[in-house]
């Protein structure tokens, strides 16, 4: 399983990744957006683990909910909304539960990458960070089904990730303001793929 400490241990990992590779973050940003990918992820992480600092949630809903919450109000980019739904999402499945198995936690990670989905109105291929969620998020619940420990199954749904946001170069983007670019969108990796394909990574190294 995965408990409470482990997730907000996941938070601050991702926090400090964030903001470790702000300057790659906000480079991919440069090149086909407005370049505050970096800044955005890094602030909103950073507000996300002060809350929790605050107030030490005591259950996977009250988990979500800060950190979404924090997201949502400290992020002004697209990326903060996004990423606060799917924390929401994640904490409403998770609701009063304390700990999370691989199941469980895939059908957290599930409902928040639907939420980001209903939120955002992107799709597989769009060129955004689905491309790195939706193949991590299949990973984790194919390797949960298949009886896999957490270790494993987190450290395959990173890879995944990985390789979804590497595929998103040759795209061309359909949402966001990498779309204004159209064809000249291509030849670059989103940020927001980049993004999540840390935040997974993130996740295998706490579960490791
Ligand atoms: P902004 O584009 O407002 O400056 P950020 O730079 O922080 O915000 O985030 C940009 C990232 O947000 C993109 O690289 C992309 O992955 C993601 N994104 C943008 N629009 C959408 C959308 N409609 N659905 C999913 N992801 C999106
Ligand atoms: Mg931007
Ligand atoms: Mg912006």
């Amino acid at each position: 399983v995965i408990t409470l400490s482990q997730l907000t241990a996941w938070l601050r990992r991702y926090s400090d990744t964030v903001t470790a590779e702000r300057q790659y973050l906000t480079d991919l940003d440069a090149a086909i957006g407005d370049a505050d990918h970096g800044s955005n992820m890094s602030r909103g992480m950073a507000a996300a683990v002060a809350k929790i600092d605050e107030a030490t949630p005591e259950s996977v809903g009250a988990f979500g909910k800060a950190v979404g919450m924090t997201l949502v109000s400290t992020v002004g980019g697209a990326s903060g909304p996004l990423y606060g739904t799917l924390f929401l999402r994640f904490g409403a499945t998770g609701g009063d539960a304390t700990e999370l198995d691989a199941a469980a936690l895939a059908a957290a990670l599930r409902a928040g990458v639907d939420g980001v989905i209903a939120r955002g109105k992107a799709e597989a291929g769009d060129k955004t960070m689905l491309d790195a969620l939706l193949p991590a998020v299949a990973e984790l619940e194919g390797a949960a089904a298949s009886g896999a420990g957490l270790a494993e199954a987190a450290a395959a749904a990173a890879a995944a990730a990985e390789a979804g946001r590497d595929a998103t170069a040759p795209l061309v983007a359909h949402k966001g303001r990498a779309s204004y670019l159209g064809e000249r969108s291509a030849g670059h990796i989103d940020p927001g793929a980049a993004s999540s394909a840390l935040l997974l990574r993130a996740l295998a190294d706490e579960l490791a």
